[in-house]
């Protein structure tokens, strides 16, 4: 196989640490950049993945914000996986330095390296679903029965959204980037809402904490008529390595597997793990949560647009050119609720 050396940025976050570990599997040569290469709590996994894998780990230091710091990561890299961007939905105070300015100086940073580095062949950026729509009343107004990759987020900003905003600004740069020059190709991997099993206890991903909601209390009383395009982190991981790897890809690709609500979720882990955990068992009213919503973190723009409007993702690009399956939500949700059962434990 190919040994030239591939790049994953954010390594050890909640998706950066599956997709190093699915690489570091199929024998590559990682150069992984995080914060804090000496911090055992954030990159303890990724050393322990690579003990037991067939590819070599080489961790490198690197912030979004220190321009020029992926130059020395990327040497000789042929692949560059950027991942790095802060997902974090709640108890944002400054939206601009929170999220937008990391996701897009971040992206002009990685790419700005890879404008300078002769061996990057291909840029694989994680994007988002929520930069090809900002709510689910986008969908009713844009009069489709599903989102497909031709559509753009246009309804998010820093004061409504900030973190979709931040996500369709950084891919858009990217484009601007990968247009503006001929050697690399950008290939765009948009997830939906990611779920399944962590490797890492030590991220801030809005993932982790959407399921802790289901043990914590958060919806004892009922859940909002919310849906979500779910897709398990192995199958995003999964997904990367193929759009960085296999011949001829090029584009954006949703990856998602099937919209499940939040009552849907707590309906399947209630079916599995029995009704000793607060899962919801009903949704609330649409008028109460626009009421209380904003005590509780639900801004009543973000309840108008989205509580009670279908969403659904079209993902035949992704099956057909990466030739993706996924696996069943109920797995992953089900992985996901045992290994924080498992991690429970472990620190009691
Ligand atoms: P995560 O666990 O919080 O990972 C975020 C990563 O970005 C971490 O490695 C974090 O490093 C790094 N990062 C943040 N700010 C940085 C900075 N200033 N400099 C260097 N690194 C920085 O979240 P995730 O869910 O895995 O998200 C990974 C990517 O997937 C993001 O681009 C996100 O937008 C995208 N995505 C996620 C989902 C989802 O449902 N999870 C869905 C669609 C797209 P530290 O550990 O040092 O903070």
């Amino acid at each position: 196989m190919d040994d030239t050396p591939v790049l994953v940025t954010g390594a050890n976050g909640y998706l950066g640490s599956w997709l190093t570990r699915t690489l570091l599997e199929a024998g590559h040569t990682v150069h992984a950049t995080v914060r804090d290469p000496d911090n055992t709590a954030k990159v303890g996994h990724l050393k322990e993945a690579a003990a037991s894998a067939p590819g070599r780990l080489v961790l490198f230091a690197a912030d979004l914000f220190d321009d020029g710091a992926f130059d020395e990561p990327m040497g000789g890299c042929g692949v560059v996986f950027h991942t790095a961007s802060p997902f974090i939905i709640n108890d944002i105070k400054d939206p601009d330095a929170e999220l937008l300015q990391p996701a897009l100086r971040g992206t002009e940073n990685v790419l700005g390296s890879a404008n300078r580095s002769d061996s990057v062949q291909r840029v694989v950026l994680t994007s988002s679903v929520v930069a090809i729509y900002g709510d689910a009343i986008d969908m009713h107004v844009a009069g489709v029965d599903a989102f497909d990759e031709q559509h753009w987020n246009t309804t998010s900003s820093l004061s409504h959204q900030p973190y979709n905003y931040s996500k369709v600004r950084a891919e858009k740069r990217a484009w601007e980037m990968a247009d503006a020059q001929s050697r690399w190709r950008l290939v765009v991997i948009n997830p939906g809402l990611v779920l399944g099993p962590s490797l890492t206890q030590a991220s801030d991903s809005a993932s982790l904490s959407t399921m802790r909601q289901f043990v914590d209390g958060t919806l004892k009383l009922g859940a909002p008529e919310l849906e979500f395009g779910v897709v398990d982190v192995r199958d995003v991981a999964e997904a990367h390595r193929r759009a960085g790897l296999q011949d001829d890809v090029s584009g954006r690709h949703i990856c998602s597997n099937r919209t499940v609500s939040l009552l849907e979720i707590g309906q399947i882990l209630r079916a599995e793990f029995g009704a000793r955990y607060p899962f919801p068992t009903r949704t609330l009213p649409k008028p109460l949560i626009w009421l209380v919503g904003p005590f509780s973190g639900l801004p009543r723009a973000f309840v108008s647009r989205n509580v009670g409007y279908p969403l659904a993702f079209d993902n035949r690009r992704i099956r057909q050119t990466l030739g993706m399956t996924f696996r069943p939500v109920e797995q992953t949700l089900c992985d996901h609720f045992r290994q924080m059962q498992a991690d429970h434990r472990a620190t009691r």
